[in-house]
């Protein structure tokens, strides 16, 4: 019986959840100093780069995630790192604020959008195929899962903020991809959230 019940469990989440997605534990991260939560779905996916250090196996990955989450809770003084995801070029998707959180990634965006950061500086090249496959993968499972909407639009943090990020060729490249948006976001006036956070 116990058997049977594990093989539910682990059906269910590979149908609900990012099967390949390193949770914080198992990188490492600090607990959060408080946590607000945000309504799902979202339909604004903010991209970007975090302009510092490549990595390209888990175990550098969750180092550098450890030096980007330290920077963001002790110098930028936030709740916890910024972004919802970080991706490496290792082909992984690292669990940052998650699906659910308001994050400090996208100053006036930050309740309404989740971001995905890619690891690097995205100027001069592109992120690497396995890292962009990873990116869309953790998005589509982000509209099974009922985190983004199906018709979400796709914006580079530079769209909203004076910013390279997520780097020109980078933004280059997203610019070609179905869902970017190409007129200027609108935010809704609905949302009864109010920004907690700024976020560069
Ligand atoms: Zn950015």
């Amino acid at each position: 019986m116990d058997t049977y019940i594990v093989l539910i469990l682990c059906f269910a989440r590979g149908v609900m959840s990012c099967d390949n997605v390193v949770t914080r534990d198992q990188w490492g991260a600090r607990p959060s100093k408080s946590i607000n939560l945000m309504s799902t779905p979202v339909s604004f996916v903010f991209i970007h780069h975090t302009a510092m250090s490549y990595c390209f196996d888990q175990n550098a990955c969750s180092q550098e995630l450890k030096v980007i989450q330290n920077f963001h809770m002790d110098n930028r003084t936030w709740d916890d790192i910024g972004y919802n995801f970080m991706i490496g070029e290792d082909g992984q998707v690292y669990e940052a604020r998650g699906w659910d959180r308001v994050g400090a990634h996208t100053h006036g965006w930050n309740d309404v959008a989740v971001a995905f950061s890619v690891m690097g500086n995205f100027n001069d090249r592109v992120p690497n195929d396995k890292a962009l496959t990873a990116l869309k993968n953790v998005i589509a499972c982000g509209i099974r899962m009922g985190k983004i909407t199906h018709n979400y639009k796709m914006y580079g943090h530079r769209d909203v903020r004076q910013t390279e990020c997520p780097g020109n060729s980078f933004y280059a490249l997203l610019q070609t991809w179905p869902h970017f948006g190409h007129t200027k976001p609108v935010k809704p006036t609905s949302s009864s959230h109010h920004q907690t956070q700024t976020s560069d």
